[in-house]
């Protein structure tokens, strides 16, 4: 009987490529259509359809004769809480000193998130105003300094001073619950200017009312209490500042222009009642691991990884309802079982090789979270994680961009191997958006592992610019990142030889890979 791999090979030989290129490509594209196939369902976490695509990789990665690395064979489980918000049957309202109270329409005016951890019943408690909430002492910048946010629920605006680099602006507002937590804060009130909105506030009531997801184990969350989180409509945001001496309109044009915000007191405590339904559930990450040969290297390990959950199904577009995510992320799972198949094949690297696939990563970076904090190898013998999330094969591989390839070692091991290779490592052409912190790779970052995550490189004002942002505005997180996309499995697969190379120079190396000493990353 025919192998899947040797099957494949037959339909896809039609036109002459190098034997082993066609192979990589042909297997690559085998297993994109796998776990994007309807019958995936979209790879929800917790759903039957993840579960399915879990078997799959584990299927190749026997296949691959790779090791497993997981807590039950190659299954590492996570045990999740999902908290379901009714925004009709919960009741808010501003209270001003005299009494006189402003019931406000939730699921319209304010929207009560139902990620990140679980909410409070009741809430009574004043509101205070501190400006981006930037929490970042050690680069001169402190939203929290000289206030008592004890049992305070801040309101903070979108933003932050220009003096500050992306990144670590980004870096800051991922890490201020937990912050505002540790001050006693009891929530959050966060308020875009109508210049920095991304998503319309229209859609954001519409995915209010879907599931959030966090870690069940308290001691994993940004918080271990119960913390209020929501947001607030763009165009009400004034009604906040009524009476506080301070207008919505004034704070957003000094946000919009990246200028210091003031920071006070307002006119009003937060009342409200929140009703919510929450719900265990378990989903698993899988890992693999392919063993060095170094003696004493073998123990240290380079970890590769993609996430391999993806949004189900969900509101129907141009009438599809299944969002099978082929590029986000059914093309990274791909690309590192493609690694795998690659550094199996040869010499054994010296370093050990972890091959991880994480659950809930569009449930706010769950299954890395996870993973990075309660690893099943030793943590501090992971010396790298090489991540992939959406590298967008759409164009031919000339040049790529590897987010934090500024930040550590790794960026000087990307740009030789990528010279030998004949590709050329460009800086982030879109660095605003921030994206070494927007994927699993930035959790192995938080524990002060050196990481990068590869994407196809691209200019602006450059046929491959259109592309992306067409990709972005019309597929992205829609039901039509779907396998009828022109996937270039060629182009995947020259990435693939790239970071298996990258991979093995890192495994090889003398030295383990460090954080360059200007990063703000580095911890020391
Ligand atoms: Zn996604």
């Amino acid at each position: 009987m025919l192998s899947h791999r040797a099957f494949l090979l037959c339909i896809l030989l039609a036109v002459p490529i190098p034997a082993a290129a066609a192979d990589a490509a042909g297997q690559w594209w085998a297993d994109v259509s796998a776990l994007a196939a309807d019958g995936m369902e979209g790879r929800l976490t917790g759903s039957p359809g993840y579960d399915r695509a879990a078997q799959y990789v584990i299927g190749r990665l026997k296949e691959e004769g790779l090791k497993p690395a997981g807590i039950n064979g190659y299954l590492q489980p996570v045990a999740l809480e999902q908290q379901l918000v009714d925004q009709d049957a919960s009741r808010a309202s501003l209270s001003a000193a005299d009494g006189a109270s402003t019931s406000l329409k939730l699921g319209e005016q304010m929207l009560i998130a139902a990620g990140g951890g679980p909410r409070p019943a009741k809430i009574d408690a004043p509101l205070v105003f501190i400006g981006y909430g930037l929490n970042l002492p050690k680069h001169g910048h402190d939203d929290f300094a000289g206030l008592d946010l004890k049992g305070k629920i801040v309101v903070v605006v979108s933003g932050g001073p220009a003096e500050l680099p992306g990144a670590l602006k980004s870096h800051a507002r991922f890490e201020r619950n937990a912050a505002l937590n540790k001050q006693g804060a009891l929530g959050i009130i966060v308020l875009t200017t109508p210049k920095q909105v991304e998503i319309p506030w229209e859609r954001q009531r519409t995915l209010v009312r879907g599931p959030g997801m966090y870690l069940a184990d308290a001691k994993l969350r940004d918080s271990s209490k119960p913390f209020f989180t929501a947001s607030f409509d763009p165009a009400q945001s004034e009604m906040l500042f009524k009476n506080s001496g301070h207008g919505f309109p004034e704070i957003a044009a000094l946000a919009d222009a990246s200028k210091p915000v003031p920071r006070f007191a307002l006119a009003y405590r937060l009342k409200a009642d929140i009703v919510a339904t929450r719900s265990k559930l378990s989903s698993p990450n899988i890992a693999a691991k392919l063993e060095g040969s170094d003696p004493k290297l073998k123990s240290e390990y380079v970890a590769i990884s993609a996430h391999l959950d993806h949004l189900g199904i969900g509101a129907a577009v141009k009438g599809d309802r299944i969002y099978n995510g082929a590029i986000d992320n059914a093309s990274g799972v791909a690309t590192v079982l493609d690694i795998a198949h690659r550094l199996k094949s040869g010499p054994a690297p010296r370093r050990s090789i972890l091959f991880l696939f994480f659950t809930a990563e569009e449930k706010g970076l769950l299954g890395s979270s996870y993973y990075a904090r309660r690893p099943t190898v030793e943590k501090s013998n992971i010396v790298a994680n090489l991540n992939f999330d959406m590298a967008l094969p759409l164009w031919p591989l000339k040049t790529l961009y590897a987010p934090g390839q500024e930040e550590s070692s790794l960026g000087d091991d990307a740009r030789a191997v990528a010279a030998s290779q004949g590709l050329v490592v460009i800086p982030d052409p879109l660095p605003d958006r921030n994206v070494f912190i927007r994927s699993d790779q930035y959790n192995f970052v938080r524990e002060g592992i050196p990481a990068l995550v590869f994407k196809f490189g691209f200019a602006k004002g450059t046929r491959e610019f259109d592309i992306e942002r067409d990709w972005r505005s019309n597929r992205y997180h829609a039901p039509s990142d779907d396998l009828a996309q022109p996937l270039l499995k060629e182009e995947a697969a020259k990435l693939d030889d790239f970071v298996a190379a990258l991979a093995r120079r890192v495994a090889d190396a003398d030295r383990r890979p460090a954080w360059l000493a200007h990063s703000i990353f580095r911890k020391d």
